[in-house]
């Protein structure tokens, strides 16, 4: 999306509680606020993409002065066809963002009243869905890349052990004694074919890539170093350190923020919202991220509560725990 590149504090996004609350006010505002977020260049037709301005239908229908077709304000965000308020929708992602570690659903919930707790669940998984920033910019310079078990046994699930951890792949550039930025994504196993695909999404060709073993990365255009390491805890530490620390935060934030009620078929976009998290934990902006996200949510397209679940029973929102 264009939009403002380097969005003004207090001019694209609201610095604190106050500022939010006096901009937010009324539906109004928050309707032009998502047009400017949605078409900053003018009206863009959904039907025949003509740029220019629209006919006004009414307070959220627009009709294109070419092909007389008609697009509503929040058709294809992930706002589409709510019954709920924008304003509360805008309160949702304040409240997503201006805490250091995020809300539960419940947490949700309660804090916007609903009354329903999969109304909350759901709220956050479209959220989620608006925390990847399509096209982003692939880690440079040196990069550790390794492997992480997380979850545990779920209820009801039987079987082994490794059956009911989910392994996730961290890349983390180096920056100085520090971690720069990460990616994370959820494999199938640990070999080769998982992974490689994954580094040449994530990091940018060129770059040294630190890993225990996986071979292949040369050849996919990566300086490659290799350090085997044994598998003890201590010697991860120290040889990939920066893996190692990401791991713990993630897992802190799994079984705190979470709770631990993390479904295997809905890490990935727990891993979003982490990835989302942590590379701007340095951003002293807290409203910075709530304007990422709404900028975010006006382009990623609606996920209906059965898209999110998918037909999948074990997809759906895990009993509330009051
Ligand atoms: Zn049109």
């Amino acid at each position: 999306m264009e939009g403002a590149k380097h969005p003004v504090p207090g001019v694209d996004y609201p610095r604190t509680f106050h500022e939010f609350d006096e901009w937010f006010g009324t539906e109004a505002n928050c309707r032009e606020y998502v047009r400017r977020l949605r078409w900053p260049d003018g009206f863009v037709c959904l039907k025949c993409g003509v740029v220019g301005e629209a006919w006004v239908m009414s307070r959220d229908r627009f009709r294109c002065r070419s092909c007389e077709g008609e697009t509503s304000l929040t058709a294809g965000t992930i706002f589409a066809e709510t019954r709920k308020p924008l304003r509360t929708w805008f309160l949702a992602m304040w409240f997503v963002t201006s805490q250091k570690n995020g809300v539960s659903a419940l947490g949700l919930q309660r804090v916007l009243g609903f009354v329903s707790y999969e109304t909350a669940w759901t709220w956050l998984h479209k959220l989620r869905r608006a925390m990847v920033r399509p096209g982003r910019d692939a880690l440079t310079g040196v990069v550790e890349v390794d492997e992480t078990y997380v979850g545990g046994p779920e209820e009801g699930v039987r079987g082994r052990q490794t059956e009911t951890k989910a392994i996730v792949v961290i890349a983390a550039e180096e920056s100085g004694r520090g971690v720069g930025r990460i990616r994370l994504r959820r494999v199938i196993d640990v070999s080769g074919d998982s992974l490689i695909p994954f580094v040449r999404e994530a990091v940018a060709p060129g770059s040294v890539v630190h890993t225990d073993g996986y071979s292949g990365l040369a050849k996919a255009g990566y300086e490659h170093h290799i350090t085997v390491i044994s598998r003890s805890a201590e010697m991860a530490h120290e040889v990939m350190p920066r893996v190692h620390i990401v791991a713990a935060l993630l897992k802190r934030w799994l079984d705190g923020t979470h709770q631990g009620g993390v479904q295997h078929q809905h890490l990935d976009y727990y891993l979003d919202e982490f990835t989302f998290r942590f590379n701007r934990r340095h951003s002293r902006a807290r409203g910075l991220l709530f304007y990422r996200l709404a900028q975010q949510s006006v382009v990623v397209g609606p996920a209906p509560y059965s898209v999110i679940i998918g037909g999948n029973q074990s997809a759906k929102p895990p009993a509330e725990r009051v």
